[in-house]
């Protein structure tokens, strides 16, 4: 049977009621709409078809004057959603976008993943993240204001640790939605925690996180708390990163692996790691977007600020964890939660294919606490920093060319734009902190 007619016999057999039709905006927010499930050849058709809908009122996509687009539901992504009624129950598909002629809208950050993705398929690569999304469990107190649902610290059990019952919870809907999780746990900051899943393929990993960050918020929603996927919620502890463990593949092998070379490590993953560190400024407004992630990116929280790669150190950008064959990896620790999973991995993905094409030389590991080290010590050794702010990093990016193009004109123009209206917004606000500081002036 072909995948059109294996998601709807699942579709049949499960009774589903309504079919919800899934795609994202530039910032990586997703957008849906719901479709009542009518008969089969309505359902292949929509399948074939697709649905019109009006592109200009979504962020990043296109002008009022010009505004049709199409969403195809992608029959691969076909899943049940658990934290929906099972009765006359609800079906995700995530979509792919097109222009009304039918070729692929260069707007759609789905499409340009995969655009990314087939430069390499076509070599037979695989290009595989293992994403560690990290995130606040958020109460309130009595006068209103956020605080961490618990006290608990990293590893803890409980009942400091208050979060088992979601995780719980989440891992068995994670799994009914086909994921593999491969572990979960209370994190360094209170209320914090984490849930990694397996590693695979970069497209089936953006819409995991997709999905991941909506069950996530569906189910502790229902739990009567908010969770938050926003990078520095709370000042003085741990903010939250979404770590990426990255390694490319050809039938079935693991390409950063070469048993022989000194650390286990291939040309291929120090070329792939040289692209990485040498477009890191330009990367981060893309997997750090917001103006809050560069409150998580200062030295102290186990956050990267210098751009260089450890073998073990969780105070580079680049780490590399000790498993060596098949699991050999690169972790790259800049991106949180907050970016566009598609964005940010094939913007990664054009980064290391530069450092491959151009054989960029990572330079030799780093494997001293940077923290420590003062201006004169980074400069000696050419440790470089990342950006301090939304706006260093977006200069940075207006400045790369192999970003830009890798992303397409579409969007790097439409994220720049964006980008800019966000810095602008918050450089004109005036924040408790200044006033605590200044009012005395
Ligand atoms: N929360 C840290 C960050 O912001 C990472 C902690 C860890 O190594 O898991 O990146
Ligand atoms: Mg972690
Ligand atoms: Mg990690």
């Amino acid at each position: 049977m072909d995948v059109i007619g294996n998601a709807i016999e699942i579709m049949n057999e499960k009774g589903i009621k309504f079919i919800r039709l899934q795609f994202v905006d530039i910032n990586g927010i997703p957008k849906s709409v719901s479709v009542p499930f009518g008969s089969d050849e309505d359902l292949e058709d929509m399948f074939n078809d697709g649905i019109l809908f009006d592109g200009s009122s979504v962020d990043g996509f296109v002008e009022i004057n010009d505004s049709d687009l199409i969403m195809k539901p992608d029959p691969n992504t076909v899943s049940l959603l658990p934290w929906r009624p099972e009765e006359s129950g609800v079906c995700r598909f995530i979509c792919d976008i097109y222009n009304t002629d039918n070729t692929p809208f260069e707007g759609d950050p789905r499409s340009i993943l995969k655009k990314s993705l087939k430069k390499i398929s076509d070599k037979g690569y695989n290009y595989n993240i293992g994403p560690e999304p990290e995130f606040f469990i958020i109460d309130k107190d009595e006068e209103g204001n956020y605080i961490p649902h618990d006290d608990a610290s990293y590893f803890d059990v409980e009942p400091l640790d208050k979060g088992p019952n979601f995780r719980r919870k989440l891992v068995f809907d994670l799994e009914e939605l086909g994921f593999e999780v491969e572990a979960s746990h209370h994190e360094v900051a209170p209320g914090q925690n984490e849930i990694a899943f397996k590693f695979d393929d970069a497209l089936k990993t953006a819409d995991a996180v997709i999905t991941f960050k909506q069950a996530i918020k569906a189910i502790v929603d229902n739990m009567g708390y908010m969770v938050t996927f926003m990078p520095k919620p709370f000042f003085g502890v741990n903010g939250s990163g979404m770590h990426c463990h990255q390694s490319l593949f050809k039938n079935g092998e693991n390409l950063f692996s070469d048993e022989n070379s000194e650390n286990g490590l291939s040309q291929e993953a120090l070329y792939f790691m040289g692209g990485l560190l040498k477009h890191s400024a330009a990367l981060s407004a893309v997997v750090a977007p917001t103006v809050n992630s560069y409150k998580r990116l200062v030295p102290g929280y186990e956050a990267p600020v210098y751009v260089a790669y450890g073998l073990k150190n969780r105070s580079a950008l680049i780490r590399i964890p000790a498993a060596r064959g098949k699991g050999t990896r690169i972790e790259y620790r800049c991106p949180d939660p907050s970016c566009n999973p598609y964005l940010a991995f094939a913007a990664m993905l054009e980064a290391g294919l530069d450092g491959i094409n151009n054989k960029i030389d990572p330079g030799d590991p780093t494997e001293i606490n940077i923290y420590k080290l003062n201006d004169e010590e980074l400069e000696e050794r050419g440790i470089k920093t990342l950006p301090a702010s939304l706006w260093e990093a977006y200069h940075a990016f207006e400045e790369d060319e192999v970003l830009k193009k890798g992303l397409g004109s579409h969007i790097s123009e439409k994220f720049l734009e964006s980008k800019y209206a966000e810095w602008d917004e918050y450089r004109i606000q005036v924040f408790g902190y200044e006033q605590k500081k200044y009012m005395s002036l």
